[in-house]
């Protein structure tokens, strides 16, 4: 039996979210981690309030053929979900490339969806040590940085970048990030200000 997905929202047209590609984004429901800046923290459980079925935003791209590039699933956290890899399938059936933001809490979740994928951005937070004072959740560091170092072992195009909160990751903090992560071969870390207005929790 397929699993659908659980959405909590949907933007059609974006310019931001897929590097040079017009695309529109799915927002999954759920994600296993708290990160206090988070901004999307209705998305956090996996019931959301606001609920839209895959199937209206599939009979929509079916319309967008040709006028958009690419669909991106964000979240939330995407790999949270059963029913991704055959909605990549689906969105590639119709002819868009498909892309994912992912935080990279399963690591091999990710890894058998690359198939599937033609872009990836991902959150690093901090390091390994760094992480659960963000997530909130123990051994994060550990999975995200194994997701990273999946995407650079497969040769995937993506994107990684560090949202820095300024009481969350200090100067040094952020230098030993970026020393973590030129060390695992990411040159190209994102460095990008939180606005913590709204954000779960804001100090
Ligand atoms: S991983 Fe992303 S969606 Fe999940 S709590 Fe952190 S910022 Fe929010």
């Amino acid at each position: 039996m397929p699993h659908s997905l659980q959405i909590g929202g949907f933007t059609p047209l974006t310019t931001i979210d897929f590097p040079g590609e017009l695309a529109a984004v799915v927002f999954c429901q759920g994600c296993p981690w708290r990160c206090r800046y988070c901004h999307n923290s209705h998305l956090i459980p996996v019931c959301g309030v606001k609920s839209l079925a895959w199937e209206e935003i599939l009979q929509f791209l079916e319309r967008r053929r040709g006028l958009l590039d690419a669909v991106v699933f964000s979240g939330g956290e995407p790999t949270l979900q059963k029913g991704l890899q055959q909605s990549l399938q689906q969105v590639r059936a119709l002819g868009f490339k498909t892309g994912l933001h992912t935080a990279g809490p399963w690591p091999e979740r990710l890894a058998a969806l690359l198939p599937y994928l033609d872009w990836v951005g991902m959150d690093l937070k901090a390091t390994v040590r760094d992480y659960p004072r963000i997530t909130g959740v123990p051994r994060s560091g550990e999975r995200a940085w194994q997701s990273a170092q999946r995407l650079l072992d497969a040769g995937m195009a993506c994107e990684f970048r560090v949202t820095v909160h300024p009481m969350l990751l200090n100067e040094q903090q952020l230098d030993d990030l970026k020393q973590q992560a030129l060390l695992a071969g990411i040159e190209n870390l994102q460095v990008q200000p939180c606005i913590t207005n709204g954000c779960l929790n804001s100090h």
